[in-house]
């Protein structure tokens, strides 16, 4: 059947562009005839899961007939105990983008509200705006990608409901110090949140000076949200929170739907808060590699930013596509910014060494011999 000339429909999805979303490896295997591919596309564990939330998860298998109970009430707790906060001040949520999307719906007023972000910026925030019919604002970000502050205030006024800042930032890995957060925060107009994407911060040299967590519940509108997909390797279980002043919990939790994370992701994220040394280990393989592909990436003549979270980008000597096209046919998947309007630059994650090592050579070789 097809589409009646004038459905029913949200005027906002008939146009809408869905999210993007990297090749997967078994897309590339195909297209390329391959046995080998490696991912170093979506920021994601260079070590994979941990052992010991891999065995909490295969021994919660058998509970899979249960629903979980709404709220994860035992997860806040556990998060409550580790940020030394309550339990009240926390959301777990269906990864980070639920939480993205209950702000929009909840915290805005379509028709009358408007959202602000970055350009670029992650496009969950301005996606999500545009399906609930909130008004956008983008700003431009500075050349050097750091935020530009006078020109967001340029850009907010009474009716503005929500700010987004991701930082560290996705893609240019750039961070603002938190002093500069709060002092953003405690400027904006009256009940305008701030909403601080933290996806990246604790791979950041001092998570501490980027995030104004210890101050989150004196300012009052400042909202943090964090992820167990990067650091704790669970992107796929779909596991993330926001950490809030308690009334803001309260009406987002009206609406959420109640059984959205699932019994082994709850149980994943209990195991993973108590596996310290596996986030350490994430860390210290991130920083080291890090630091080998900037050297490596820089000696092929790319210009590598400086980066505080699990990837690089970077403009390499030669068109950017090219470059990730015969990164393609050799079984590498890396990021292009097309998505993000950078055209110029690509986007690594850091990998394992065996994997930064043959993405490293491959480039140096392609660029050589272009
Ligand atoms: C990866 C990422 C997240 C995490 O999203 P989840 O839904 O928790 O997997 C959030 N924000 C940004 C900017 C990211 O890059």
């Amino acid at each position: 059947m097809s589409q009646p000339k004038n459905p029913k429909v949200q005027p906002q999805v008939l146009d809408f562009t869905p999210y993007s979303a990297c090749l997967s490896i078994a897309t590339i295997k195909a297209e390329y005839n391959l046995s080998r591919v490696i991912k170093l596309a979506s920021n994601e564990n260079p070590l994979g899961i941990s052992p010991y939330v891999r065995q909490v998860i295969e021994k919660s298998a058998g509970f899979g007939f249960r629903y979980p109970r709404p709220g994860s009430p035992d997860l806040c707790r556990a998060l409550a105990e580790f940020y030394n906060l309550k339990p009240e001040n926390f959301l777990v949520c269906n990864g980070s983008d639920e939480a993205i999307d209950l702000l929009l719906r909840v915290m805005a007023r379509p028709g009358t509200d408007n959202v602000l972000v970055f350009d670029p910026s992650f496009s969950m925030y301005s996606l999500q705006a545009k399906l609930c019919g909130l008004a956008l604002r983008r700003v431009k970000l500075n050349p050097d990608f750091s935020f530009p502050w006078a020109r967001l205030f340029q850009q907010t006024d009474p009716s503005t409901a929500l700010v987004f800042v991701t930082n560290p930032d996705n893609p240019s890995g750039y961070a603002a110090s938190k002093e500069e957060i709060l002092e953003v925060a405690s400027s904006l107009p009256e009940n305008c949140l701030l909403v601080l994407d933290e996806a990246y911060v604790e791979f950041a040299d001092q998570p501490q000076s980027v995030s104004p967590l210890a101050e989150l519940l004196d300012a009052g509108n400042l909202i943090i949200l964090r992820t167990f997909s990067k650091l704790y390797g669970l992107a796929g279980l779909r596991l993330g929170y926001g950490i809030m002043p308690g009334w803001i919990r309260d009406l987002l939790l009206r609406v959420k739907p109640p059984f959205s994370v699932n019994l082994l992701a709850e149980e994943a994220g209990l195991a993973a808060l108590k596996d310290r040394l596996f986030a350490e280990q994430t860390r210290r393989t991130v920083q080291e590699g890090k630091a080998y592909l900037s050297r490596e990436l820089q000696k092929a003549s790319c210009l590598v930013l400086p980066s505080q979270a699990n990837f690089l980008m970077f403009r390499p000597p030669i068109p950017a596509q090219t470059l990730h096209e015969h990164l393609l046919r050799q079984g590498i998947i890396i990021r292009p910014l097309t998505s993000y309007g950078l055209e110029d630059f690509l986007r690594v994650s850091i990998g394992n060494q065996l994997e930064n090592k043959t993405f490293v050579q491959a480039t140096q070789h392609i660029i050589a011999q272009s």
